[in-house]
């Protein structure tokens, strides 16, 4: 019988009960992910709600605030496919509450849309517009069949 299991993080052999979670054994031990979540937490603090939305954009788009904040003016604050405002966008995603009792930055109602393929920014869409192409697997023809389909109908 297995008693201890070799974390990933630390790579030390531990004891079963170091990886015990809510729904079985844990990939890294409870120390590391302990560890993980206060240096985040740390870091969040250092860089403040700003930095980790210019943090999120660089990582998952390869662009700066600036750069988004361009594409929103370019846009007229408008989702690119339907048109709306971002006024008249929903918040979705509002953040979750910050811990130090400070107000959560204020949602982004436009959401950066890239390719998927060449990872190219292609614009800023409403959460339903994104989520609609997304659903169309970004395919012209199938969103051209679609048109046809709603015209036949
Ligand atoms: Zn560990
Ligand atoms: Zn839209």
């Amino acid at each position: 019988m297995q008693e201890t299991k070799l974390c990933p993080r630390c790579r030390k052999q531990r004891d079963l009960k170091d990886f015990a979670g809510k729904a079985g054994l844990l990939k890294s031990c409870r120390p590391c992910l302990d560890l993980a979540v206060t240096t985040n937490r740390r870091r969040r603090e250092r860089i403040g709600a700003v930095g980790v939305r210019a943090a999120n954009l660089r990582d998952k788009y390869g662009i700066t605030a600036e750069d988004y904040d361009a594409l929103r003016l370019a846009q007229g604050y408008r989702c690119a496919i339907c048109g709306r405002h971002e006024d008249e966008i929903p918040a979705s995603g509002a953040g979750r509450p910050r811990r130090d009792g400070q107000p959560a930055a204020p949602a982004f109602r436009l959401v950066v849309d890239h390719c998927h393929a060449t990872r190219r920014v292609r614009g800023l869409l409403c959460a339903g517009c994104n989520a609609a192409i997304g659903h169309f697997r970004d395919s012209e023809v199938t969103l051209l069949a679609a048109i046809a389909y709603l015209r036949n109908s």
